[in-house]
């Protein structure tokens, strides 16, 4: 038997740097390996988000001046949103993506966008600095190593209820500080890589297809496509 997702590409005619939609490429090649197809649909401006629609949801990285335009959008997605990651879905956020599933994110210029506050952190600007560069970070539950490069101004700030994606080995992180990188909550996956990180870190995308399977058919033993071995990361 094979299997079907429902993706939604959030914004992805618009939050798409540094080829964040290799993503979607990467997600294919492994659900082609557990015997699951794949079918995409970019939700963008003025498009309605139906949380039952879909088995999970990509969000790629922005420039500031895409991230207001989402901004103010996003807010019409909000509930539905929400119901989506509380029910388990799966999403995958980068960088501005990651920014806005938050509660706010202040721009290069010191413009406050709201976030959709579904996720309990928050980021801050820096003066004249970006975080540019080579990342490794270590996911201390899954003893994994993440690798990818980042290029963000933003400093974000995790809630008390967000584990980080991994401990920074080398490069920023989430804001330079703390020693974090990105985020997870529930089933979400949230991190500044670009690169973009599925193609680089296979594990992410097994992690984020085993969740949607198991949500999607929870009467399926998925032990098979969770042993499906990964290349090591680079
Ligand atoms: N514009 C945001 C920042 O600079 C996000 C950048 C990105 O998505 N690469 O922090």
């Amino acid at each position: 038997m094979s299997y079907e997702l429902n993706v939604a590409h959030l914004y992805g005619d618009l939050m798409n740097t540094y080829g964040d939609a290799g993503n979607i490429l990467a997600l294919k090649y492994y659900a082609k390996q557990m015997d699951v197809d794949i079918n995409v649909t970019v939700v963008s401006l003025d498009e309605e988000f139906h949380s039952d629609d879909y088995d999970m949801a990509l969000f790629g990285g922005g420039q500031d001046f895409e991230q207001t335009i989402v901004s103010k959008d996003i807010q019409t997605k909000k509930a539905e949103l929400i119901k989506f990651i509380e029910s388990g879905g799966p999403i995958l956020a980068i960088c501005g993506g990651f920014q806005l599933l938050g509660h706010y994110y202040i721009g290069a210029d010191g413009e406050k966008m709201p976030g959709i506050g579904a996720l309990d952190h928050y980021t801050l600007s820096q003066d004249n600095n970006r975080f540019i560069g080579n990342i490794e970070i270590k996911n201390e539950e899954t003893g994994e190593t993440y690798h990818g490069f980042e290029n963000h101004q933003g400093r974000t700030f995790l809630g008390a209820d967000e584990r980080p994606l991994g401990r920074v080995l080398s490069g920023k992180g989430n804001n330079g500080e703390d020693g974090s990188e990105g985020a997870i909550y529930k089933n979400v996956y949230c991190s500044y890589f670009h690169g973009p990180v599925l193609t680089r870190n296979g594990n992410i995308a097994k992690h984020l297809l085993i969740a949607a399977l198991k949500r999607k058919y929870p009467d399926v033993d998925f032990s098979k496509q969770a042993a499906l071995p990964i290349p090591a990361t680079f």
